[in-house]
């Protein structure tokens, strides 16, 4: 089983912090699609990866927004994506704040075990795309190959700072996937 883990903001949508009330994306109209996601997500689809979200949204739990403003946005996402072609397997997220010390919050790896709970998946043939420290974190404990994307809220001097590096550095997610996709057709080959 192809198995691809995304992480939301700054990656499919634009990275909420900043623009919005809060820094969260808390209403639909918070929920901008990036430039090309959604046609990369259609592209992964076709190749027949399974797509998995996993993203924190803390604002939940600081009262930001709540678990049904949550479903609404996710909903409308994932209808979105769909009539643009693609499909996520299951979306995942975290409502925890740091402070709550909990088991999925990342770079913890709770999600992913849920993600993939009765799912034979290896996690060392897995990618996963995100835009900030926590994700490449998470990724690299289950042993994924992370590729950081430049479109959410980290930049190349960022990365300088990290402890934990990432595989790979992409754009935005359709640069990643492009660059995937033309790695696995050339192994084929
Ligand atoms: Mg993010």
């Amino acid at each position: 089983m192809k198995i691809i883990f995304l992480d939301r903001d700054g990656v499919i949508n634009k990275d909420p912090a900043g623009w919005t009330e809060h820094s969260y994306v808390t209403r639909l109209e918070d929920f901008i699609f990036l430039p090309g996601s959604r046609e990369a997500i259609k592209r992964l689809t076709e190749a027949g990866y399974e797509i998995v979200i996993i993203s924190n949204q803390a604002g939940i739990n600081r009262g930001f927004f709540t678990k049904d403003d949550l479903k609404k946005i996710n909903d409308n996402m994932l209808k979105n994506i769909e009539s643009s072609g693609g499909k996520i397997r299951s979306a995942h997220y975290c409502p925890h704040t740091k402070e709550e010390r909990c088991a999925c919050r990342k770079p913890n790896t709770g999600l992913f075990k849920e993600a993939t709970k009765n799912l034979d998946i290896d996690f060392n043939g897995a990618f996963f795309i995100g835009d900030g420290s926590m994700d490449i974190e998470a990724g690299e404990s289950l042993g994924c190959k992370t590729i950081l994307v430049l479109s959410g809220k980290s930049g190349l001097l960022d990365v300088k700072e990290w402890k934990t590096k990432p595989d790979f550095i992409k754009k935005d997610l359709a640069e990643a996937v492009e660059w995937m996709l033309n790695k696995s057709a050339k192994r084929k080959a």
